[in-house]
């Protein structure tokens, strides 16, 4: 069953091609990490697997259907972007924030007993439980990208579609976060990670993929540097 599917992607910004011919699927359950140097286009490619950015050209179909055409089913992915839109989030309490990803799964309808218990077991496992009432803008960054990743969690994603969601934070709550993402795993949720911490992504991931402008299913060819990325 195939969760993610892309066909002959490109996409450039300012006539550069910054993804090329880009081809990759995704079953259920499946844990696809993808490492390249800065600049490579790794953030654009989760963008456009999210639908925020259109593609210049090719297929992107999630849950087998473009991308574009998603409706209600747009609920089933959760995306830790890299730089979110702090703006929105600044005014809120942690448990809003993440309240918000569960009500996005439950279409804003009233929160059950179970949405309740659900927000507060991945605020329990992301350790932001004891700070729910805290204002997010108030926080450091890596409580912050806690917050951020609780919210993805709250969903219950189908597809998690994660850029470097554990920049700044700790080792011991990395640990953790790693934990759940393999308990979703076991859950059928299929996961893109992308992240430059080679130690954890090889480790964790069940196929290991390199950009860098063009997809490398196989690894990385020798002369990309990954290394101090
Ligand atoms: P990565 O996540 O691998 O570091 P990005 O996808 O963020 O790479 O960026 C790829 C390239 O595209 C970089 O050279 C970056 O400067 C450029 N880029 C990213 N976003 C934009 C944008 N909105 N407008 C113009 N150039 C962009
Ligand atoms: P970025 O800072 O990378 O642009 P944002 O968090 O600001 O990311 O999100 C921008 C847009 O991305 C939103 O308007 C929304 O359409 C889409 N988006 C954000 N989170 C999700 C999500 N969990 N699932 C699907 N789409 C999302």
């Amino acid at each position: 069953n195939k969760i993610l599917e892309i066909k002959n992607l490109y996409h450039s910004y300012n006539h550069e091609l910054i993804l090329e011919n880009i081809n990759l699927h995704l079953l259920e359950g499946e844990f696809l990490g993808i490492i390249g140097p800065n600049g490579a286009g790794k953030s654009t490619l989760l963008k456009i697997i999210v639908g925020i950015i259109k593609p210049l050209k090719g297929t992107v179909k999630v849950f087998n259907k473009d991308v574009q055409f998603l409706n209600e089913e747009k609920k089933w992915i959760g995306y830790v972007p890299q730089k979110p839109d702090l703006e929105k989030y600044l005014p809120l309490k942690v448990k809003e924030i993440v309240a918000l990803g569960r009500r996005v799964a439950n279409n804003w309808q009233k929160l059950t007993a179970y949405d309740f218990d659900l927000i507060d077991r991945v605020m329990e496992e992301m350790e932001i439980k004891d700070i729910e009432n805290k204002i997010y803008g108030e926080l450091s960054g890596g409580q912050q990208q806690r917050v951020l990743i609780a919210r993805a969690l709250a969903q219950e994603p189908k597809l998690l579609i994660l850029d470097e969601p554990t920049v700044g934070v700790d080792i011991s709550t990395q640990n953790k976060f790693y934990t759940l993402l393999r308990n979703f795993k076991k859950q059928n949720t299929s996961v893109i990670l992308v992240s430059h911490d080679i130690g954890i992504i090889t480790k964790e991931v069940d196929k290991l993929a390199c950009l860098n402008r063009k997809l490398y299913l196989h690894g990385c060819p020798e002369e990309i540097a990954i290394h101090g990325t």
